[in-house]
């Protein structure tokens, strides 16, 4: 038996609770992991509160990250005692995930933990802080630099949010930071933005095409603040969408597109192959200071996580949440 959040669904409803679980349980892997710190992303709000359909199977563990040691294996590329992340391919969502002390998976699916970070900073990163890095590199793909103009970044005081400001600011960029949050002014200059705007103006019906003003976008938001985005951003400049914190429409036109040669870029993490993986945990590795992933983040133990849950799916929890599995 080990501790964990467990979801069921049947006659007495939807339900979340944090209680012992049996290790039968458990799916089939080849991999075997005791599970240090998770965390809490947009997704796993979604799951422990049931607002959107993102689990498929019950009973089902929740949580799309985890962080731990290796305590069996029968995969050739990992051994007992291996330090070990993971982040999405369905986990949480079909396959038992990291909100527990255990977790079997898929040796294919484990990233080593990257020498700069200590399982608690992983987390601290996990998949929102892995998808702004996602963001990031396709920005810089694209050929956007830091003297190329302003960055905007939306849904800025959340944890996708809140790494890409930190990551952009460090990497010279000039971010204005979009939120609902105007009181986090000061915490997101701290992170990096240099100005910060008030969500409304970006999530309002606006017209197809606006005066020109950035030269690249992560945007956590989608519906009209992502067609804003598009509207506004200058010539042969690119946006990165990884969220529906705002709505999964896209209310747009296409005269972003064929008058200003904009490119709209979709980032999935869940899917990503490992190959992408790595770069983007080896970008965070140099990129992001350790000091400004400790100041957006904020502990709890598993027992709360029911309850943090479900207030980050109303905006209310700043930066990012580790969850010490422990207690
Ligand atoms: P958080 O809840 O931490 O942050 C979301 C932020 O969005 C909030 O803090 C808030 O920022 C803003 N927001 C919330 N509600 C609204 C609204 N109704 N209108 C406008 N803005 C709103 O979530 P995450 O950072 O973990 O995730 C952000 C989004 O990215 C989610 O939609 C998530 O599903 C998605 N995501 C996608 C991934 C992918 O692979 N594509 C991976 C990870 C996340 P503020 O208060 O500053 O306005």
């Amino acid at each position: 038996m080990f501790k964990g959040i467990l979801i069921t669904k049947d006659e007495a409803g939807y339900r979340a609770r944090f209680q012992e679980i049996d290790e039968a349980i458990l799916p089939q892997g080849d991999v075997t992991v005791r599970v240090e710190w998770s965390t809490l992303n947009y997704k796993d709000g979604l799951a422990l509160t049931g607002k959107a359909p993102v689990v498929r199977r019950f009973p089902m563990i929740p949580g799309i990250d985890f962080a731990g040691t290796i305590s069996e294996s029968s995969h050739a590329a990992w051994k007992v005692g291996d330090r070990v992340i993971l982040n999405g391919w369905g986990v949480g969502e079909t396959h038992c995930g990291g909100l527990a002390g255990i977790a079997r998976v898929r040796g294919d699916w484990l990233v080593a933990l990257p020498a700069a970070f200590t399982e608690r900073q992983a987390m601290a990163i996990g998949t929102a802080g892995y998808t702004a890095m996602l963001c990031v590199l396709a920005l810089e793909r694209h050929g956007v630099r830091p003297g190329d103009g302003e960055i905007l970044v939306t849904g800025a005081s959340g944890g996708v949010g809140s790494v890409a400001t930190a990551l952009l600011g460090k990497l010279g960029y000039r971010v204005v930071a979009s939120t609902g949050r105007t009181a986090e002014a000061d915490y997101l200059k701290a992170l990096g933005a240099a100005e910060v705007i008030e969500r409304s103006e970006l999530s309002g019906p606006g017209k197809p095409i606006g005066r020109e003003r950035w030269a690249g976008v992560v945007d956590t938001v989608g519906s009209h603040t992502l067609a804003n985005a598009c509207a506004t951003t200058r010539y042969c400049g690119a946006v990165a969408a990884c969220g529906l914190a705002g709505g999964m429409d896209f209310p747009a036109t296409v005269a972003p597109f064929i008058l200003r040669g904009v490119t709209l870029y979709g980032i999935d993490s869940v899917m990503a192959p490992l190959s992408v993986r790595q770069t983007a945990w080896a970008r965070l590795a140099q990129d992001l200071e350790i000091g400004r992933l400790e100041a957006m983040t904020s502990e709890i133990g598993l027992s709360e996580a029911v309850e943090v849950g479900a207030r980050l799916l109303e905006g209310k929890v700043r930066g990012r949440v580790v969850v010490d599995v422990g207690r």
